[in-house]
């Protein structure tokens, strides 16, 4: 059959897998960023709740004949049947479920799978994919071109995550106990791409050193894994950006240095311990202070992510995150305002959260009012500007980083209003 599979955009891992996936099994299959179809079947690649609000998806949606849509969006079938309206939804992971979809169509006896069947919704079990070694993916010609954080492509070398983070769809959709790939599978994929062009690489899963997971840390696993892909690709090459910083020590830390470009990239939220007990992140600032230390003494460089306008997040606390940043001298900074993930715990405290005690709809007072921000919107912006501030080597704020940050600051904000905008349609649906 010939298919054509639609990633928008940028190419997601999981449209690569499933496409090697159909043509190992003899389609004809055609992998693409452009919102443009000519298979017989076309399936759609979806990994972010704002692309459901874009009005060019809504439109190819509507102009196929038969369309499956599938990705991380899938965990709230409602709302994507609800605002697409595709023959089809993959609700979980799509190994299990794209074959025989695919060659019969949708149907009660394949398994995670959203359906309309007149004014109701049909959704099968849910069934993760019985193993995740896997053929060898698409590798379309211009994947060599892509950019996402650095890295032409993440690769996933392991599905699922031991932390519970409020905000995260990752446990979610993969749940929470840790399945990997074997390393002779991934270590075949990556001479695949490295053959057709690809260089640069990260690895992916969440949390990257869960990889070999079976009841404790495999550390050796994850050494053997820097190792092997270091050598294929040399470590300019090779990065594994997120790590809990509860599960790093030393040694892992040598090997990040010594075998990747040496960056990590850890998710430290906030400085507040009653935020981050709020976000269920299961650490306090002193242990992600104590994480950002023990990785600059090792000389690895340290990003760090933030989010603002948590709920619970009042100007106490993101003071304490302002003064966390001042202290940890990270090297990148990642500023995001809380984004309700359908499926996530976040969505449902977001939208039982009364409007004036959320900063994305309290209008900001202080310094930043010239600029008609929301306070989420404000601290977002003041967080950014600290940031370049605090690092090792401090930025300048020019006039063109400002606006920047500025427009960087206001899109989030819109998107984000987007996203509730969902969720309280859908707000009877929410899990
Ligand atoms: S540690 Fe990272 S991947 Fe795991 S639940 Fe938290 S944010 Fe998600």
């Amino acid at each position: 059959m010939l298919v054509t599979i639609v990633s928008p955009g940028i190419y997601t891992y999981g449209s690569l897998v499933l496409g090697g996936l159909l043509r190992e099994r003899g389609h004809d299959v055609n992998l693409t960023r452009k919102l443009e179809s000519h298979g017989e079947v076309t399936l759609l690649s979806l990994f972010s709740t704002l692309q459901l609000m874009d009005q060019g998806i809504k439109d190819f949606v509507a102009s196929q004949d038969t369309i499956y849509v599938g990705g991380p969006v899938g965990i709230s079938p409602e709302m994507v049947m609800g605002e697409l309206q595709p023959t089809a939804l993959v609700t979980g992971e799509g190994e299990e479920t794209v074959i025989p979809l695919v060659e019969d169509g949708p149907g009660q006896s394949i398994p995670n799978l959203a359906f309309s069947r007149g004014d109701e919704i049909i959704k099968t079990p849910i069934r993760p994919a019985a193993a995740l070694d896997h053929p060898l993916p698409i590798i379309p010609p211009d994947l060599k071109e892509q950019n996402v954080r650095g890295a032409n492509l993440y690769i996933e070398t392991h599905r699922g995550c031991l932390g519970g983070c409020g905000f995260c769809q990752v446990p979610r959709f993969f749940g929470r106990s840790i399945r990997s790939r074997s390393l002779e599978n991934v270590i075949e994929e990556v001479l695949a791409l490295k053959e057709k062009g690809i260089r640069r690489i990260a690895i992916s899963g969440g949390t990257g050193n869960l990889f070999g997971y079976k009841k404790e840390l495999n550390k050796d696993a994850f050494l053997e894994l820097l190792q092997a892909l270091s050598s294929i690709l040399g470590k300019r090459n090779l990065s594994v950006p997120d790590m809990r910083v509860d599960l790093v020590d030393r040694e892992m830390l040598e090997a990040v240095r010594d075998y990747t470009i040496g960056w990590v990239f850890f998710g430290l939220e906030s400085g507040s311990d009653k935020i981050l007990k709020a976000m269920r992140k299961g650490v306090t600032a002193k242990a992600n202070i104590a994480a950002v230390r023990l990785a600059q003494d090792v000389g690895v460089k340290v990003g760090g992510s933030f989010i603002v306008g948590y709920p619970g997040e009042e100007r106490e606390e993101f003071q304490e995150t302002v003064d966390f940043l001042d202290e940890a001298m990270l090297d990148d900074v990642f500023v995001s305002i809380a984004e309700p993930i359908p499926g996530t715990p976040l969505a449902r405290e977001a939208i039982e959260l009364p409007h004036e005690d959320n900063p994305l709809f309290q209008k900001h007072k202080g310094e930043y009012s010239p600029l008609k921000l929301n306070e989420a919107e404000a601290r977002c912006l003041d967080l950014m500007i600290q940031a370049e501030y605090s690092k090792p080597v401090p930025r300048a704020i020019t006039d063109g980083l400002f606006t920047s940050h500025l427009n960087e600051v206001r899109t989030q904000g819109r998107d984000i209003i987007g996203v509730y905008g969902l969720l309280d349609k859908y707000k009877q649906y929410l899990t």
